[in-house]
């Protein structure tokens, strides 16, 4: 019933709701539009939450009104129901882009209110309410009171009771939320919500307490084997001067985040220092570099919200499909950057097309989304394009590498590979720079998760080319710009070649590295890669480690054919897909992601093996 559904929407927007040139570019394989079943409902991918102002001022639903948060219990249980609610209005991901941050009000109504507590029950101080009105004087916030702040430290007992159960509640509200995002459902029960959460930089002592909450969550796992949580993704920001040197406040919080990645995979790396993010606001954490887990980002935004990444998302996307252009160029270079730059601009006007049937919809069809400004901007006399305009029109690519090897029988594993690589992508930056002035609307170059894509774009290709050596003999294409799975290099050379990619990017990539489960236990050798990552401008970073859990006997760790252990063959293989983990991946996957699971090489094994590449000089 759902698939035929599915079947059905698709031929729907195909045959009624787009030009021929796009419906085209999506048969021929040249162009994929992306979530073509929630076309013709007008629906967006996906959304950063203005968590701070929802979280304040409270949401309507459909059924009721919610008052603004009150606790920090209390807004970890909202962000749990926002993250629910926006994801019905749309067919992606939502995040909160500075969880940490967010949440520093509510620690500190938590604090207040049982440093009270403390006053009238441990110390005796009847004369609490006096002192209320002593610390929050008339006209100021209770919000704005640091829990550090002298006044509280006069009553030594009521203070560390407070902090005690602050801390307390603090742990419950993010073990709650892990809870939450990973029971909950959306899309008709068919899945959880995609939820991402960015945090790490805030220092402030609440700040902090939030951080090592969170990371103490991730740990820790969910359920009765502690298996490692699906949702939400975590993504810790790592910037100069705040966590990423020892000496700097929060180092010792980057360090707890290396030890929930070893284990759980989560943590990724977002930098925040990434030149791709210039202009961004030191005091504003909300233009801090953040991203969906899958990587989706919002770059600059032209029509006046800056680095501003909160109430935005990512409009739409369609994803090139480069080898089908390189064979229809007849694998010459010249021939192929021409149709590139034909199918750029047609990519312009296929989202140009879904971005205008978005904006044609009612706000009631959305109507969470538009009466709670969770999508910004909204202004009802000008309709909901006065929102949508902030978000991003996302021109995509898939398998690079193959395209190279068609073109000069090399992937960008080489230098002949990467000098044309770097043309390609300098083709599609500069069109989209052009289009953003031209259209006043966000185009960015993206390098797509292409989840399913890669195997359906892959089995299209091959009915009509053939079985071609290192580009059709498996059975999925290569991530977007990424180095092929199967090249025997080390975690270093693969942050040196991608890296010098990922500037091209403005509405998202993500750079990871498989390591076995020796090296996954090294922290400081967690830490070195990670460095070495930020150092090297890569906008958002991650490590594979083994992660299987035996369901009979709860051991994690990497399990071969049978649990070391209690010998079960029961186990769940958990294996990053986007940026997100998937269940088990040999029922989660399809055909394409589990042969590309399998053939990952481990780049550490490589480690020492191939010199003259780490100094970054390829
Ligand atoms: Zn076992």
């Amino acid at each position: 019933m759902g698939e035929a559904n599915h079947v059905m929407t698709k031929e729907y927007a195909l045959n009624y709701c787009m030009s021929k040139m796009s419906r085209e570019n999506h048969l021929n394989n040249e162009i994929y539009i992306h979530d073509l079943d929630s076309y013709a409902v007008g629906m967006h991918n996906c959304l950063s939450l203005p968590i701070d102002k929802l979280l304040e001022k409270g949401f309507n639903t459909r059924q009721t009104d919610v008052r603004g948060a009150n606790s920090i219990t209390t807004a970890f249980q909202l962000i749990a129901v926002l993250f629910q609610i926006q994801s019905l209005q749309q067919f992606g991901g939502v995040s909160a882009t500075h969880i940490d941050w967010s949440l520093v009000p509510y620690i500190r109504l938590s604090f207040l209110k049982h440093y009270f507590e403390g006053l009238k029950y441990i110390v005796g101080d009847t004369q609490g309410a006096e002192t209320y009105k002593e610390l929050v004087p008339d006209g100021a916030n209770a919000r704005d009171i640091s829990i550090i702040d002298k006044t509280f430290y006069s009553n030594e007992k009521a203070y560390e009771y407070a902090l005690d159960m602050t801390v307390k509640d603090t742990k419950q509200g993010a073990e709650g939320m892990y809870h939450n995002l990973n029971t909950l459902q959306s899309r008709s029960g068919n899945q959880l919500p995609f939820s991402s959460i960015n945090y790490g930089t805030c220092t402030s002592t609440e700040g902090r307490i939030v951080i090592k909450a969170l990371l103490e969550a991730s740990i820790e796992g969910v359920g009765k084997l502690h298996k490692t949580s699906i949702f939400p993704c975590g993504i810790f920001q790592l910037g100069e001067g705040i966590n990423r040197k020892p000496g700097d406040p929060n180092y010792d919080l980057y360090q707890l985040a290396l030890k929930s990645t070893a284990k759980r995979l989560y943590p990724n790396y977002a930098n925040i220092d990434w030149s791709g993010n210039a202009g961004y606001d030191k005091n504003d954490p909300k233009t801090y570099f953040s991203t969906m887990g899958c990587r989706t980002a919002n770059g600059w935004d032209i029509n006046g919200f800056g680095q501003r990444k909160d109430g935005r998302g990512n409009i739409c996307p369609v994803t090139i499909i480069l080898p089908t252009l390189a064979m229809e160029a007849d694998r010459d270079v010249e021939k192929f950057m021409e149709l590139l730059d034909k199918k750029i601009h047609e990519a312009r006007d296929m989202l140009k097309e879904r971005f205008e049937w978005i904006c044609s919809q009612d706000p009631s069809a959305a109507k969470f989304m538009y009466e709670n400004g969770t999508m910004e901007g909204y202004i009802p006399e000008e309709g909901i394009r006065s929102a949508l305009k902030h978000g991003t029109l996302a021109i995509g690519q898939i398998a690079l590498a193959e395209t190279l090897q068609l073109l000069v029988g090399c992937n960008h594993t080489t230098e002949k590979g990467m000098e044309l690589a770097k043309r390609i992508e300098a083709l599609f930056k500069q069109r989209c720079a052009e289009f953003k002035n031209e259209d006043r609307l966000n185009y960015g170059v993206y390098y797509t998760p292409a989840e399913n894509l890669c195997h359906t774009a892959l089995e299209k290709f091959r009915k009509k080319y053939g079985v071609i050596k290192d580009v059709s003999d498996k059975e999925f294409f290569t991530n977007s710009m990424h180095v092929p799975v199967w090249e025997k290099i080390d975690p270093f050379q693969k942050i040196n070649i991608e890296s010098q990619l990922t500037g091209y990017s403005s509405a998202g990539c993500i750079t990871y590295v498989e390591l076995d489960s020796d090296m996954s236990k090294n922290i400081s050798a967690l830490e070195t890669i990670v460095n070495y990552a930020m150092d090297k401008d890569i906008p958002y970073f991650a490590i594979n480690v083994p992660s299987d859990t035996c369901l009979d006997c709860g051991y994690q760790g990497e399990i071969y054919n049978e649990c070391p252990i209690c010998k079960s063959k029961n186990v769940e293989r958990l294996r990053r897909v986007t940026g997100y983990l998937t269940g088990d991946y040999k029922t989660a996957f399809n055909l394409g992601k589990q042969q590309e699971a399998e053939m990952r090489v481990k780049h550490n094994k490589y480690l020492g093996r191939v010199n003259g590449l780490i100094d970054g000089t390829l």
